[in-house]
């Protein structure tokens, strides 16, 4: 995934860099590395770990004010400082962000030519090609057209040549790049968060446009080198909303934001208990398939329940990386809806090519701005969580969680459903104000949790069970309540904890006996439910308000998130940046 920041201008380059780079930490953060200019000569500085331990090694006052910077997220070679960019060859300088999927065929062929390889990337044939492929067209512009013509896979690049210092290039291919200004200067990046401290002014390079960047301005090419026009835009959100405020950390600033986000969502969407006209009339379908990965999986899996329970249409939930890959059984009467908090999940945006090029209708739910899931699926519903800067997510899926409940009522053409949303932020805030520090207690010393309930309450306990794995590194592990005898009781053992979800009294009696034989076996049990139970069967209860089906997901979450998180801050986990994790899965 990685994250990419360039700038060259009248300022000093490096604590430009190293600021945008320290933004984009939350796309990788294994190793980091700088290229700079000083006295017209090249330098480059890497580090294994953070932002923080490169800029032990580095003079930020440097006389420098040209300036390329990486931090990554390793996918071929270990994170190691041979592998970390900026990579070398000749006269080129790269950071890579994205995958080469030939570059094992194309390294061969380099070598057969003699050039040698100091890295195990496949990112290191990108300066290879173009420092052999320059010799050829002694022209920078037409050995960047050239080599990309070669690459397979994804990537945004930015570039140095040693024979055009006033200049930094770039280009991109499924991996995001944008270009910003400011008065005094030109910045590359990932993402827009890199620049805020500077500027808010910027272009979204498409894919294969490739953009010289100068110390005041910049002209971007098409595919055949033909200038293009492309006007700076302005990005409206706030600075502050990519910054902590106060809050130890991002995942927690994010939970306390959640009841902003779900009036956010819900009033971009409803007026006066009405939908506004920014929801298609979409037409009735047959079947519908939810493809999505890891939380967003799981908001399909809530989605499924609420669907097929309000609007009486079968839901299918698949995995993306699996669906993009097995015969997919879909018609005109299938809608296939992708859920991705980027709108980038490499997995998903191919499941989505896959269904919008067999035809079908495709309708994309996601948190960022024109985003590619955004942009390329037939139908787009926008959540309105804002910057999500934590790795584990909490208010994207809050939102999504809301959104696919107003989607539900939609599908459902049942309108009056509309008002059960009224006050539910008021009930959302009232859970974001308690203590969870309690339960947290009862599990953070423990090497195993189970999470356990029916239908909606199971894809509840499947997000429950996800967080306390990824922030929390506690092996858990979600059933359907009904499920766990048929032979994983047996890790049940004196004091396991088990979550026990029921926000359905229909089904309480079962859940609650799945719950008395884990019980039985010494369990301890944690129950979250919405109605009170006289039966002494649990160790600790958490009650939240009891509110209409279609929405009781949208505020049961919010414990498991909070538990969660006062879990791994008592186990001194890195809560924002949990280990081998990246925000925004970028690749296979
Ligand atoms: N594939 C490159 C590497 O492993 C870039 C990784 C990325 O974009 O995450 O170094």
């Amino acid at each position: 995934m990685c994250g990419i920041v360039g700038y060259i201008g009248k300022n000093k380059a490096l604590p430009r860099v190293l600021t945008g780079l320290k933004f984009l930490e939350y796309r990788g953060y294994d190793s980091a590395g700088v290229a700079y200019i000083i006295d017209n000569e090249i330098k480059i500085t890497k580090e294994v770990g953070r932002i923080s331990s490169l800029e032990k090694l580095i003079d930020e006052d440097s006389n420098s004010y040209v300036a390329i910077g990486h931090t990554r997220w390793a996918t071929h070679g270990e994170p190691s400082v041979s592998n970390s960019h900026p990579h070398r060859v000749g006269k080129f300088t790269v950071v890579h962000n994205g995958i080469i999927e030939n570059y094992l065929k194309l390294k061969e062929d380099l070598k057969k030519k003699g050039i040698t390889f100091l890295s195990s990337t496949d990112t290191e044939v990108i300066p290879a090609l173009l420092d052999y492929y320059y010799k050829e067209e002694k022209n920078i512009l037409k050995t960047i057209k050239k080599v990309i013509s070669i690459l397979d896979g994804s990537f945004a690049l930015g570039i140095i040549c040693d024979d055009d210092k006033n200049n930094l290039y770039a280009v991109r291919r499924g991996s995001p790049l944008i270009v910003a200004k400011d008065k005094d200067g030109m910045f590359l990046a990932s993402d827009v968060p890199a620049i805020l401290s500077y500027t808010n002014k910027y272009i979204l390079l498409d894919n294969d446009e490739i953009v010289k960047i100068g110390e005041d301005c910049y002209q971007v090419y098409d595919q055949n080198l033909k200038e293009k026009e492309k006007e700076l835009k302005t990005f409206e959100g706030s600075y502050d909303a990519a910054m902590l405020n106060g809050y130890p950390h991002y995942m927690l600033k994010e939970i306390c934001e959640e009841e902003k986000v779900f009036l956010d969502t819900l009033n971009y969407y409803v007026q006066d208990n009405a939908f506004k006209d920014n929801i298609p009339e979409f037409k009735h379908y047959k079947n519908i398939h939810i493809v999505a990965c890891g939380s967003a999986y799981y908001v399909g899996c809530i989605g499924k329940s609420l669907i097929e329970e309000y609007a009486g249409i079968p839901v299918y939930v698949e995995v993306a990386s699996e669906y993009r890959y097995k015969r997919n059984f879909y018609d005109e009467n299938t809608l296939v809806i992708v859920i991705s908090q980027s709108g980038e999940t490499a997995d998903s945006l191919e499941a989505l090519r896959k269904a919008n090029k067999d035809g079908i209708d495709t309708l994309a739910i996601v948190n960022v701005v024109l985003s590619s899931i955004a942009r390329e699926a037939k139908y787009t519903l926008y959540v309105k969580a804002g910057p999500e800067i934590a790795v584990a997510t909490t208010k994207a899926f809050l939102a999504q969680t809301t959104l696919m409940a107003l989607l539900a009522v939609k599908l459902a053409k049942k309108e009056e459903l509309l008002k059960e949303f009224q006050g539910l932020d008021k009930k959302i805030k009232e859970l974001l104000n308690r203590s969870y520090l309690d339960y947290a207690l009862d599990i953070y010393q423990k090497d195993n949790a189970f999470f356990i309930g029916r239908l909606v309450d199971y894809a509840l306990c499947l997000e429950g069970s996800l967080k306390l794995k990824e922030t929390a590194y506690i092996n858990s592990m979600a059933f359907q309540a009904g499920e766990l005898k048929h032979g994983t009781i047996s890790l049940i053992d004196k004091g396991t904890p088990v979550i026990g979800i029921c926000t359905n009294s229909s089904i309480a009696p079962k859940t609650i006996s799945n719950l008395k034989e884990v019980a039985a076996r010494g369990a301890y049990i944690i129950y979250i439910t919405n109605e009170k139970v006289n039966d002494e069967f649990y160790n600790k209860v958490i009650y939240i308000p009891k509110v209409h089906n279609i929405v009781t997901p949208i505020l049961a979450v919010i414990p498991l998130q909070l538990i969660s998180y006062e879990v791994a801050k008592l186990r001194g986990c890195d809560i924002d940046k949990p280990r081998n994790l990246a925000k925004s899965v970028t690749v296979e």
